[in-house]
C-alpha cells in the first residue's frame, strides 16, 4: 500500500536527525550524520542524501511527498539559513533549493523551534491548543509562537526570538554580535 509521507529533518549545531513520518506522526526510519565536517553545505547535503538512502527502507524512498527541514535561522520565506551563529556555515545557504537539487522533492524550511512548535501543535503537548509558545532549550534558545492556531513568521520570517532579547545590559558576548541575550544564560551552553 502507499502512503504518503514526508521526510522531516532537523539540523543542530552537532547532529542532524531524520525521520521518514506518516499522516499520523508515526516514525518509520530514523538516521543523523554530523553537521559539523561538512565546511560546504553542498557536501553536507550529499551526505544528508546518501544517508537517507542507505538508512531508510528502499521503498519508503518514493512516497516521500514532501521534505520538512527545521534549522537554526532557518528562514521559512526565503527557504535559506541566515547567518546562523551556531553553525559552520556562513552567510546565507540556500538549504531548500540544496535539498530539492538532491532530493529532487518539494522542500519546506524554518527554524528549528518554530518546526518544534507545529510538531506540538499537530502530535504533541500543545495538541488542541491555539495559542502559546514553545521554548527550546540547547545550543542556544529558540522559541516559535503560535496565536489562534498559527504559527507567527513576521515579516522577515524571523519572528519571536526569545533566545536574543536582551535580559542582561552589556552582559555576555552572544553568538549573534550582541552582548547580554538571553540565550548566553539560559541555553544548555550558558548554564554550563
Ligand atoms: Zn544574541
Amino acid at each position: 500500500m502507499t502512503k504518503e509521507l514526508v521526510l522531516g529533518i532537523d539540523i543542530g549545531g552537532t547532529n542532524t536527525v531524520w525521520g521518514i513520518v506518516d499522516a499520523r506522526g508515526h516514525i518509520l526510519s530514523t538516521g543523523k550524520i554530523s553537521t559539523k565536517g561538512h565546511p560546504n553545505p553542498e557536501t553536507f547535503m550529499q551526505a544528508l542524501y546518501n544517508n537517507v538512502n542507505a538508512g531508510a527502507p528502499a521503498e519508503l524512498i518514493p512516497q516521500i511527498t514532501g521534505i520538512g527541514i527545521g534549522a537554526p535561522n532557518g528562514n521559512y520565506y526565503s527557504g535559506c539559513i541566515e547567518f546562523a551563529p551556531n553553525l559552520e556555515w556562513k552567510g546565507v545557504i540556500p538549504l531548500k533549493d540544496l535539498s530539492e537539487k538532491h532530493f529532487k522533492i518539494k522542500t519546506r524550511i524554518t527554524n528549528d523551534a518554530n518546526a518544534a512548535a507545529l510538531g506540538e501543535m499537530q502530535y504533541g503537548a500543545a495538541r488542541g491548543m491555539k495559542d502559546f509558545i514553545m521554548v527550546t532549550l540547547g545550543t542556544g534558545v529558540g522559541s516559535g509562537f503560535v496565536a489562534n492556531g498559527a504559527l507567527i513568521y513576521g515579516h522577515d520570517g524571523l519572528a519571536g526570538e526569545l533566545g536574543h532579547v536582551i535580559a542582561v545590559r552589556n552582559g555576555r558576548a552572544c553568538g549573534c554580535g550582541r552582548k547580554g541575550c538571553l540565550e548566553t544564560y539560559t541555553s544548555a551552553t550558558g548554564v554550563v
